[in-house]
């Protein structure tokens, strides 16, 4: 079961999972064209060994361990980290559409600063 990365990581992206991962699979990275247009950084579902690396090195308790861990608000993000190809502006898109209607879906929930998003989604 893949992990998953969710909103908290939108105006965070500060790469701190991608420097503990060890099989690289958490994209785009800082070196990689794609960053700088990336709202969320993604996790490649088929490359995620599932060590569990990335979840205490995110400073916003953004990834999830699974599917099923993940809360009801976030469950659009799942297809988005499932799509996203580093180096294919297609899945780019497709992923960042997902992101951004996500955005556009929870006014409420994006208003709440990335650092206290998380303990929020409990409240939505
Ligand atoms: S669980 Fe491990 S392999 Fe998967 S994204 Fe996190 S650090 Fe990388
Ligand atoms: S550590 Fe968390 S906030 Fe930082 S890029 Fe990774 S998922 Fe996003």
């Amino acid at each position: 079961m893949p992990f998953i990365i969710t909103d908290p990581c939108i105006e965070t992206k500060d790469t701190a999972c991608v420097d503990v991962c060890p099989v690289d699979c958490i994209h785009p990275r800082k070196d990689e064209a794609e960053f700088a247009a990336a709202t969320m950084l993604y996790i490649h579902p088929e490359e995620c060994i599932d060590c569990g690396a990335c979840v205490p090195a995110c400073p916003v308790a953004a990834i999830y361990e699974s599917i099923d861990a993940t809360p009801a608000h976030q469950k659009d993000l799942i297809e988005a980290n499932a799509i996203y190809r580093n180096g294919d502006a297609a899945t780019m898109d497709a992923a960042e559409a997902i992101v951004k209607k996500h955005v556009a879906d929870h006014a409420d929930i994006m208003a709440v600063p990335a650092a206290e998003r998380q303990a929020a989604h409990a409240r939505f």
